[in-house]
C-alpha cells in the first residue's frame, strides 16, 4: 500500500543507483542506469531483491562491482539522486534510458514523481517497473513515464491469491502510458492462472505486449519445463496477441 506518511515529497528511502543490462521485458538487453527504490509491502515468496522489501538506512552508489563507491543516508533528497545519475551518465554514454525500480516505486508516490518530474526536466526516458498494484499511486506519476512494466503476481509464484482486483484495477487505470506487462511462471503455474491473468488482460483491453517470464530457484536453475513453458504459451495466446517467453537475461550473464 502507498505510504499515508510519507515525508516530504523531495524524501524518499532508495536503497541503490547502478548500472547493468536490462534482463526482464521490452528493453531486455539495453544497458540501463536503474534506480532502486526501498520498501515493498507484498512479500513475494520468490523475491530475488529482498533486501529492498525493507526501508534501508543507507542509499548506495555501484559503478560495476559490488563494492558501493558512495553512500548516503535514507530519507536521501531527490537532487542527490540526480546527482548520483548524472555522474554516472557522464561516464557511461552508451546508457538510453532510466529504470525506477524496486522494492515498489509506487509506494513512495509524491517523492517518486518529483524524482520523475527532475529526469524528465533533463530530457531521460523513463522505464518505471512496478508490482502492478498500487493504482492510486500510478494516477500520480503515469504521464511522466515513457514506458511502464506491470507485474501480474501469480498465487503460485507469489504465495498470495488476493491481488487479482488490485492488478484489474491497475490495468485499468493505467491509460494514459505505454504498458507492458510481465508474468513470472514457475513449475507449480496453472494454465489457469494464466487463463484467469490473460483473460483480464483481455477485458482491460490495452493491447499491451505481455512477457512470461520463467524465474529461477535459489540455485539460479530454471525448473519450469519447456513443455509446461509452451502450454501456459499458448494458454495466454488464446487472449493476447503478443505474448513472449524470456528469462531474466541479466542472471545469465551476471548483470546486477
Ligand atoms: S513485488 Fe517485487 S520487490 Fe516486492 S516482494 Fe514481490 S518481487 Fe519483491
Amino acid at each position: 500500500m502507498s505510504d499515508s506518511s510519507e515525508l516530504s515529497a523531495d524524501l524518499g528511502y532508495v536503497s541503490e543507483l547502478f548500472d547493468g543490462i536490462q534482463g526482464e521485458g521490452l528493453f531486455a538487453g539495453y544497458r540501463q542506469a536503474f534506480i532502486r527504490f526501498s520498501g515493498c509491502g507484498l512479500g513475494c515468496d520468490y523475491c530475488d531483491t529482498k533486501h529492498a522489501q525493507e526501508r534501508e538506512g543507507m542509499f548506495r552508489v555501484f559503478r560495476g562491482g559490488t563494492v558501493p563507491i558512495r553512500e548516503h543516508k535514507n530519507p536521501v533528497e531527490v537532487k542527490t539522486i540526480v546527482g548520483e545519475l548524472d555522474d554516472l551518465l557522464a561516464t557511461i554514454e552508451s546508457i538510453t534510458a532510466i529504470s525506477i525500480t524496486g522494492g515498489e516505486p509506487l509506494e513512495q508516490p509524491r517523492f517518486l514523481r518529483q524524482l520523475l518530474l527532475a529526469l524528465k526536466a533533463l530530457g531521460h526516458k523513463v522505464h518505471l517497473e512496478t508490482n502492478g498494484v498500487e493504482s492510486d499511486a500510478l494516477a500520480l506519476v503515469q504521464d511522466l513515464c515513457d514506458v511502464i512494466s506491470m507485474d501480474i503476481k501469480l498465487p503460485s509464484v507469489c504465495g498470495r491469491d488476493d491481488l487479482w482486483d488490485r492488478h484489474a484495477e491497475f490495468l485499468k487505470r493505467a491509460q494514459e502510458c505505454s504498458l507492458v506487462i510481465k508474468i513470472p511462471i514457475a513449475r507449480l503455474t496453472k494454465p489457469s492462472e494464466i487463463e484467469q491473468a490473460a483473460g483480464m488482460i483481455k477485458e482491460a483491453g490495452r493491447g499491451a505486449p505481455v512477457f512470461l517470464q520463467p524465474i529461477a530457484d535459489k540455485n539460479g536453475d530454471i525448473t519450469i519445463s519447456y513443455r509446461h513453458i509452451i502450454e501456459l504459451y499458448e494458454v495466454c495466446r488464446r487472449h493476447v496477441e503478443d505474448v513472449r517467453v524470456i528469462p531474466q537475461i541479466h542472471k545469465v550473464i551476471g548483470s546486477p
